[in-house]
């Protein structure tokens, strides 16, 4: 790794604002932001398009081969594509929410994407968001961040957002996908979501956007 280059990794459970922040703070910094959550996604797309069952090792290992994801990255905006289909907004619907921790606790799927991940940071000024980025992806990182909030605070958030999209759900749903992916995320045996030891945590229960980029820029 270039030693000048900075990464930023911010983990935490899901949606606690990690993309939020990440992008405001790669805004403000001039770094490159890069959601690692959107490219399990896009695996999982593939999955069930595919039919692929993730206890049958050679069709993952099949699948793996066949999958190629890129970011389009402007100011502002990033775009996902999987084997060169923009599936941005696919990838945010319930139907993949609801399988992707599975797909992601899988070995084979989890070595292919930190691969490419650790390929996306050399060189670069980076804030990477997800669930391993300061344990496994970029152990060295130069800041570490770890997002928590109430479980009943993240749901409405996540809830409002996917009614805002005109998705079709409930609260209840939105919880129960928001605890069953806790729960696969810190009980899988590979790289579980938990806090590295040297990461910084941030709570962001009460505190609007605008303190939450305050409380990172103030430890940089
Ligand atoms: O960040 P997001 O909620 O979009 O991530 C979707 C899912 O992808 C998570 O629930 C988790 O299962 C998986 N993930 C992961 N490791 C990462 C990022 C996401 O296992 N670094």
């Amino acid at each position: 790794m270039d030693p000048t280059n900075k990464i930023i990794a911010i983990d935490g459970y899901s949606s606690c604002g990690k993309s939020t922040l990440a992008k405001a703070l790669a805004g403000k910094l001039h770094y490159l932001y890069i959601d690692s959550g959107a490219m399990y996604r896009a695996v999982t797309l593939y999955f069930i398009r595919h039919v692929v069952p993730v206890n049958d090792d050679r069709k993952v290992m099949a699948a793996l081969e066949d999958i190629h994801i890129d970011f389009h990255i402007e100011p502002g905006v990033t775009r996902i594509s999987l084997n060169g289909e923009d599936v941005s907004d696919e990838i945010r619907q319930m139907h993949v929410s609801d399988y992707v921790s599975e797909v992601s606790a899988v070995k084979a799927v989890r070595e292919a994407m930190v691969a490419q991940q650790q390929r996306m940071g050399r060189n670069k000024n980076i804030v990477m968001d997800g669930r391993d980025i300061g344990t496994t992806v970029f152990p060295d990182a130069h800041l570490k961040i770890f997002m928590t909030a109430d479980p009943k605070v993240r749901a409405e958030r996540r809830y409002l957002e996917l009614k805002a999209k005109g998705e079709d759900t409930t609260l209840e749903e939105v919880f129960e996908n928001l605890a069953h992916r806790d729960y696969i995320d810190t009980t899988r045996a590979e790289s579980p979501l938990v806090r590295a030891e040297d990461a910084i945590v941030l709570d962001n229960t009460d505190l609007n956007e605008v303190e939450q980029l305050q409380f990172v820029l103030d430890r940089l």
